[in-house]
């Protein structure tokens, strides 16, 4: 792809490390079981886009669910990380969503397939603004999801099965992380399916860093 700049940065984006089922309100609702250590995959960083891009509806699938997520931006390269150096790495922080084609995603877990399909069409990871790390209170943030004015997705990163400083110290035991990289850090019950026309608004904290996209 093009470089694609982070929103508020001049980081241009690399890997985008997602982490499943981590938070435990999410994975009861899919009928999942609680994870020992994080769940990771790989969403492809040409799914990403700015607020601006209208998200487009593959036509191969019929249940494309929203997924609200704090989203590290890594700022330098890191192997082996410290949990308590951990926020040394994180450069900002986003909001984005992981769009997900649920019905493409439970054939491919019903058949033991990579996800990489379900999670990886062109805009299913819109990202917000990236503010500095500093401005915020990791283990203590409100994200929510509102579709067409109703709330539908509320958390605390509070209740993460696995904290920030945790993910960072074991995707760095298994990956080198740089520059770049980004880390969608899991989603708070309350997932549904999004239809053409809809208006989705992120934010966390009230409007500490809000991400507003449309269904096209
Ligand atoms: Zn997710």
């Amino acid at each position: 792809m093009s470089k694609f700049i982070l929103p508020g940065t001049t980081l241009s984006a690399n890997n985008v490390f997602c982490i499943g089922r981590n938070y435990a309100d999410h994975a009861k609702e899919l009928n999942n079981p609680v994870p020992s250590a994080p769940i990771v995959f790989l969403k492809p960083n040409s799914s990403l886009c700015t607020q601006d891009t209208p998200i487009v509806l593959p036509s191969v699938s019929s249940d494309v669910h929203h997924e609200v997520e704090l989203v590290l931006a890594i700022g330098k390269t890191g192997k082996n990380i410290k949990e308590e150096d951990a926020q040394d790495f994180i450069h900002s922080v986003g909001l984005g969503i992981d769009f997900t084609a649920r019905d493409i995603q439970q054939k491919a877990k019903e058949k033991g397939h990579p996800w990489s399909v379900a999670k990886g069409f062109d805009t299913f990871a819109p990202v917000s603004n990236f503010i500095p790390s500093q401005e915020i209170d990791f283990s203590n943030s409100d994200i929510q999801l509102s579709v067409n004015g109703s709330t539908r997705q509320s958390g605390n990163t509070s209740d993460m099965l696995f904290s920030i400083p945790k993910l960072i110290a074991y995707l760095s035991t298994i990956f080198t992380l740089n520059e770049g990289d980004l880390i969608f850090t899991g989603t708070p019950a309350g997932v549904a399916a999004i239809k053409s026309g809809d208006v989705l608004k992120a934010s966390l904290n009230d409007s500490q860093i809000t991400l507003d996209v449309q269904v096209s």
